[in-house]
């Protein structure tokens, strides 16, 4: 393998650019040609690659966002769209590509290699932290600072007014985000999509902790939880219990998404950029680089997407025990 390229696809996630920093370097140190795709597979369609060098990452580790840019692209969803896809990346000769996103982003790649064969190897990039195959994606440390920092700021003007804070995080169908930042955050309850709580519970605990004296309240909810988002859930328990609490929302949205990534984020990136060269070179294709125990796995690609990576009761228990 001589020529390959990298892109960055789906959601955007801090960390990104020091990934495709260490794609780059570790290729050029590899002795290989490397090229950037601009936005994801759409770049690949419309043939928007341009050749990558040692100094295209300067200064970029640091950096939240993606400087290849990111999309989601209903095109490459289409044979005829990864058709002119396959065309662009022949004519400049790649034969391997590194994709830095989630699970829609390897199942393109997995359509993508049966028609033409081109391996890929990916690197989880998603602040959801939501990918089998991996303890820990890209950008998922950063999110979770980033609204921990939000919750504390909450936290003062919760207690000083005796409110009951409901906080919705980031997460899809993941719960991972908010158990993080509930633990960390100290919240009072965690509302996630893989537990299912009901609002009379959350009523429930809310008021047991008024009766131990608990003055003010933080409630997480991760986006996609079964009992709604942050505001569906605290119109419920206003309805439930008419004037008994003092409610607020605050739905954080995308600033979990931005900022300089984390130092265990950056590491993470740039270990796991490195490992996709490395898988690459080892003749690898359709697979996942992903850090478990501390130890780089290679998982295929339908495990990433197929499997689930279950919610940790372990963690469950400790909001429980903790917020008492
Ligand atoms: P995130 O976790 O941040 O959402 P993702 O990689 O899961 O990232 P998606 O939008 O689901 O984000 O997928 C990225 C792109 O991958 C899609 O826009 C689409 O172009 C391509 N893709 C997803 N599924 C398929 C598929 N079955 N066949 C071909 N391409 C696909």
């Amino acid at each position: 393998m001589k020529k390959i390229a990298v892109f960055t696809s789906g959601g955007d996630a801090p960390g990104m650019n020091a990934c495709v920093r260490a794609v780059v370097r570790t290729a050029i140190y590899k002795g290989l040609e490397v090229f950037g795709i601009m936005r994801g597979y759409n770049g690949m369609i419309q043939g928007d690659i341009v050749p990558m060098k040692s100094n295209s990452v300067s200064n970029i580790i640091q950096k939240g966002g993606t400087i290849l840019k990111s999309a989601r692209s209903k095109e490459f969803m289409t044979a005829e769209g990864r058709k002119k896809a396959y065309e662009n990346l022949q004519k400049l000769g790649i034969e391997g590509l590194v994709a830095i996103g989630g699970d829609g982003t390897f199942r393109g790649a997995v359509e993508f290699y049966k028609e033409f064969g081109i391996p890929t190897v990916g690197c989880p990039g998603t602040i959801d932290n939501d990918l089998y195959g991996t303890d820990y994606t890209i950008g998922y440390d950063t999110a979770v600072n980033t609204a921990l920092e939000a919750i504390d700021k909450i936290r003062d003007t919760a207690d000083s007014h005796d409110r009951v804070f409901f906080i919705e995080v980031m997460g899809r169908d993941s719960g991972y985000i908010a158990i993080a930042c509930g633990i960390a955050g100290g919240a009072e309850i965690v509302m996630v999509p893989e537990i299912l709580m009901s609002t009379a519970e959350v009523a429930q605990i809310l008021q047991a902790g008024w009766k131990r004296s608990k003055t003010s309240s933080i409630v997480i909810v991760a986006e996609g939880d079964e009992e709604g988002g942050a505001q569906e859930v605290a119109d419920k328990i206003r309805q439930m219990m008419p004037n008994q609490f003092d409610i607020r929302v605050t739905t954080l949205g995308h600033i979990q998404r931005g900022g300089s990534p984390t130092a265990r984020d950056r590491l993470l990136a740039s270990r796991l950029g490195y490992a996709a060269v490395e898988g690459l070179l080892a003749g690898y294709k359709n697979v996942m680089a992903g850090i478990i125990n501390d130890q780089v796995v290679y998982t295929p690609f339908e495990d990433t997407f197929q499997k689930v990576k279950p919610i940790s009761q372990e963690m469950m228990e400790l909001v429980k025990i903790l917020s008492i």
